[in-house]
């Protein structure tokens, strides 16, 4: 993985300046993009090296084709894509709604990929240009390039001036909090998420399997190996480690209890959920966007908060060009981008909706609707998700 140290300089740079806060996908992501129309990029991460958190990420089709935008699409060919049947499940096993990975791929124009975050994250890194990525370097915007000033990144390093900034700082964003002042704040989605690999086992199918108040995710890698995630609504009680995890699920269908037994504890991932309730009116101030998570961290139930921060990183390479249009190119992607993200994450709200349920009641009536209503049920729900899915980069 590209990790470049050194003193940042401190001027900008012929115009071309573009400084990144945050080093995951979506910095990262929009560092390629940018640098590959000209632009001179610094990518800025504070943590020391890009060991990225969680365990496995799906990569939906309009996303697989935000990484070919990105020169990334030679590498794809290799990994797991999701085959065969797939669908949503009872924790018995039985199916709610069942379709076909070929079907959904050409429905949608692609196949989702299934890949480890850290394969996902270096495949991007490594498309930077050498010596654009400096970890161990916390930024600060302290300016962010209204009134026809220039953008202004301070660094443990020194200050950077830019002539774009792009804060990929997060959901915590710290860009978001001091130069969106009146933008809505992350509140709690009152449910706790594991994420773990677990070694290879037989008969996996693709699937997500909903219970009272708790999500099953399993889903095969290419090496074999299979990526899961669990989610249990604070409503129905949530397991204090893995081995009262393993004791609720352990009548659940296969290969579920399996796939817990065989991960290793010290591998799995812990997360109270969050989300922003929506982005912030305008993602662009002055110099300076919000992208990824720091503008539209979403529910991960569409899994579509990558699939969106790589989409955000394409269209602002292909839109905002090196030259003194940049604040107002800024604006104009904001426009195009902040509907489609705030479309995406009340999709995202509405599908976490049920899977919170606890009720048998409320359960039991939302599988058999969701069994009666069969292909055509599928069918809709296709409906529903093409917008998101038939996405396609710019020209
Ligand atoms: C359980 C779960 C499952 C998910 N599954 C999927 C999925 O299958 N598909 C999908 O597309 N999405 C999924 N997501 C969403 C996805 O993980 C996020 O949307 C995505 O990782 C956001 O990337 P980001 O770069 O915007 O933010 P982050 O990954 O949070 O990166 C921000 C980076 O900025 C750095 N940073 C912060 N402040 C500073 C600073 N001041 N200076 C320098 N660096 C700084 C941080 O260290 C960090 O590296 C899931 C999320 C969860 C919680």
């Amino acid at each position: 993985m590209t990790s470049e140290g050194g003193a940042p300089g401190a001027g900008s740079t012929d115009g071309r300046r573009a400084v990144v806060v945050g080093g995951g996908i979506s910095g990262l992501a929009s560092g390629v993009a940018l640098a590959r129309q000209g632009w001179t990029v610094t990518v800025l991460e504070r943590a020391p090296s890009l060991e990225p958190v969680g365990a496995g990420i799906a990569i939906a089709p309009n996303a697989v084709r935000s990484l070919a935008a990105l020169g990334i699409a030679e590498q794809l060919r290799d990994l797991s894509a999701l085959q065969g049947e797939y669908g949503i499940r009872r924790a018995d096993g039985g199916w709610l709604v069942r379709t076909d990975a070929q079907e959904a791929g050409s429905l949608f124009g692609d196949r989702t990929l299934v890949l480890h975050r850290a394969h996902l994250v270096g495949l991007i890194a490594d498309a930077l240009p050498a010596g654009s990525l400096r970890t161990a370097t916390s930024a600060t915007v302290v300016e962010p390039g209204t009134d026809g000033r220039a953008a202004r990144v301070s660094t443990s390093d020194g200050d950077l001036e830019a002539e774009l900034v792009v804060a990929a700082d997060g959901i915590g964003s710290a860009t978001r909090t001091r130069w969106w002042p009146d933008a809505p704040s992350p509140g709690p989605a009152d449910s706790t998420a594991w994420r773990f690999v677990a070694p290879a086992v037989p008969g996996v199918v693709g699937s997500e399997s909903w219970g009272r108040g708790v999500v099953v995710g399993v889903m095969p890698l290419a090496d074999g190996r299979v990526y899961c995630y669990v989610s249990v609504a604070h409503a129905a009680g949530v397991p204090r480690d893995l081995d009262e995890l393993r004791d609720r699920l352990a009548g659940w269908h296969d290969p579920i209890p399996a796939l817990l037994a065989a991960v290793d504890p010290g591998t799995v991932l812990r997360n109270e959920l969050r989300a922003l309730p929506a982005p912030p009116p305008s993602l662009a101030v002055g110099r300076t966007v919000l992208v990824g998570d720091a503008a539209h961290a979403m529910l991960p139930n569409l899994g579509q908060g990558g699939c969106q921060a790589l989409e955000d990183a394409v269209v602002l390479g292909a839109r905002v060009h090196p030259g003194p249009e940049v604040p107002a190119a800024l604006l104009r992607w904001s426009q195009e981008r902040r509907p489609r993200v705030e479309h995406v994450m009340r999709l995202s709200a509405r599908i976490a909706g049920p899977t919170l349920w606890t009720s048998p009641v409320l359960t039991g009536a939302r599988d058999v609707g969701m069994r009666l209503a069969g292909r055509w049920g599928a069918a809709l729900g296709a409906r529903a998700l093409r917008p998101v899915m038939s996405w396609r980069p710019p020209a």
